[in-house]
């Protein structure tokens, strides 16, 4: 087993969750298999009960682990599933070793941070190893070095260098190089302050991402590689880009892949750039739309990271350009003002009664104007609020999330969450099956009976509506295997106003566009030519 570990520097937020990923991405397609975990140093156990102000969106995975934004990157640029022992946390390692103190399993020594913590961290690094048994694991340190809570995971991966065969441990470091004054000229010295600091913890880098504006220039790539001991191959310039999926070609030409494999003593094949056609329907679209994206948390767009990307994918594909138009839902209560003009409504997942009454607005717009809508989650539940108030009648009706004495609860909690009270990991998480109708929208466009989708969710479409909803108009045509379970709604007489349960949105892939996003989109493109469903 190889293991390339990636720690960060000077600031945070210079992407180096991306990098790691595309990093993934040259190696994968230069023949390795390669899989990628992250260490997030906070003592959360997961990211599951975290508010997306803090971290951004929270991904899922098949297994229903809820975990950090970067490993939906990593799925997405290495495009495999994966569990969620890839995500490691304070929390977790200190719940195991508590727990096995409290076994009695120390045999009556102090538990110290080292060797007991750090031994966890690389029990758990290991078992990704040996579980996957890849020709590399990269291992994605969250935060920067110096900060107190990752002392003990930068600990425990200076020891593992030690511990595994020669040359099969690589240490890259994230840094940034600012470029000041009217010459714009680069500035190297943050980056020797911050790598004197991982040295001082016994850490000496292999390889340096140098982030920058501009592309690094060779006076800096050599200035770096002096004052760092790293060879000038290894020093990687990583400018400013317009789009992500242009990292690996930017890495590749830097000849990344050839100087990773011969430090590891591995070998490989040739490159295969299999994201060129994204790179150009990227960079030159044939059309664009523009879609409002309804949410609470529009101040921060990274709380929708995968939505923004399974659009991205759509347009890799298609060469349609998606201009978001980010809506906070709190200013639909008022005037549906925002949403004129625009050639299709998102309303994605959310919690919590803050913002919901604008986008059951949102719906009711999408609706009424035939606007193309797509509803995720909570958009879909909003989706069935709108229908039951406005198009049956039922004048009071809510979810009970929002407010458990409605007269009419459309929405209402999972059975099986009566009586949890714990909020992390107790949803219904992760993949699940659902069944989808004959003769339906849904059918035409995944064009199987049955498929696998990610879910995140406390409540449902209440049992005792659906019949009054069916017969109103409002199709449900995606269903869990019970059939008790509504998945996705559509409406009567309309191909393009569809909603999910499920979040599509996670497992959309560069090159495997979610389904409903690339109809979403191509709908959406329609209406813009004046085509009216
Ligand atoms: N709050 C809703 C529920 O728990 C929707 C969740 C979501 O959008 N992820 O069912």
């Amino acid at each position: 087993m190889h293991y390339v570990a990636i720690t960060g520097g000077v600031i945070s937020g210079l992407g180096k969750g991306t990098i790691t990923s595309s990093l993934a991405h040259l190696l994968v397609n230069s023949g390795l298999q390669v899989s990628a975990l992250k260490i997030d140093p906070y003592l959360n156990y997961d990211a599951g009960t975290m508010n997306p102000y803090q971290h951004g969106e929270v991904f899922v995975l098949d297994d229903g682990s809820e975990v950090d934004l970067d490993l939906g990157n990593y799925e997405r640029f290495i495009d495999r599933d994966l569990t969620g022992d890839n995500n490691i946390t304070t929390g977790k390692v200190y719940r195991e070793v508590i727990e096995k103190e409290r076994r009695g399993e120390y045999l009556g020594n102090t538990v110290q941070i080292i060797p007991h913590v750090t031994n966890e961290i690389k029990r758990r690094i290991r078992k990704v190893a040996q579980h996957d048994r890849d020709d590399v694991l990269l291992i994605e340190v969250g935060g920067t070095v110096g900060d107190i809570e990752s002392m003990p995971f930068l600990e425990a991966l200076r020891e593992m260098k030690r511990e595994e065969p020669e040359s099969t441990f690589l240490f890259c470091h994230v840094t940034m190089i600012p470029e000041i004054g009217q010459s714009m000229e680069q500035k190297t010295k943050p980056t020797q302050h911050s790598v004197s600091s991982l040295r001082s913890i016994g850490i000496q880098p292999d390889i340096i991402f140098a982030r920058s504006k501009n592309p690094l220039s060779i006076e800096s790539r050599k200035k770096i590689s002096l004052f760092t001991d790293v060879p000038e191959e290894g020093v990687i310039s990583i400018n400013d880009v317009q789009n992500v999926y242009t990292l690996p070609h930017i890495m590749h030409e830097q000849g990344l892949a050839s100087y990773v494999v011969q430090r590891l003593g591995l070998s490989n094949g040739s490159f295969s750039d299999k994201w060129a056609g994204i790179r150009k329907n990227l960079s030159s679209p044939r059309d664009e739309v523009v879609i409002a994206l309804v949410g609470k948390y529009t101040e921060l767009t990274d709380a929708y990271f995968s939505h923004k990307e399974a659009f991205s994918h759509v347009t890799g594909l298609t060469g349609v350009k998606v201009n978001i138009k980010w809506v906070n839902s709190d200013l639909l209560k008022t005037s549906a003002e925002p949403l004129s003009g625009v050639h299709g409504i998102l309303v994605p997942g959310g919690f919590g009664y803050r913002g919901v009454e604008g986008k059951v607005q949102a719906a009711k717009y999408a609706r009424e104007n035939r606007i193309p809508y797509l509803g995720i989650c909570m958009g879909f539940q909003v989706a069935v609020i709108d229908f039951a108030r406005n198009v049956l009648g039922l004048t009071g009706a809510n979810s009970t999330e929002f407010d458990s004495s409605t007269a009419d609860p459309v929405i209402d909690l999972l059975p099986e969450q009566e009586g949890v009270s714990d909020k992390g990991g107790t949803m219904r998480l992760g993949s699940r099956k659902v069944l989808i109708e004959e003769n339906s929208e849904a059918m035409s466009i995944y064009g199987q009976k049955q498929i696998f989708e990610r879910h995140r969710h406390r409540y449902e479409v209440n049992p005792k509506y659906i019949q009054r909803l069916t017969e109103g108009g409002m199709k449900f045509s995606g269903k869990d295997e019970d059939m008790i379970r509504m998945e996705i709604l559509e409406l009567k007489d309309r191909h393009n106003f569809m909603a999910s349960q499920y979040h599509a949105e996670f497992k959309s892939r560069p090159l495997r566009p979610a389904y409903l996003y690339m109809h979403f989109v191509m709908n959406a493109s329609k209406y813009k030519r004046g085509e009216r469903n």
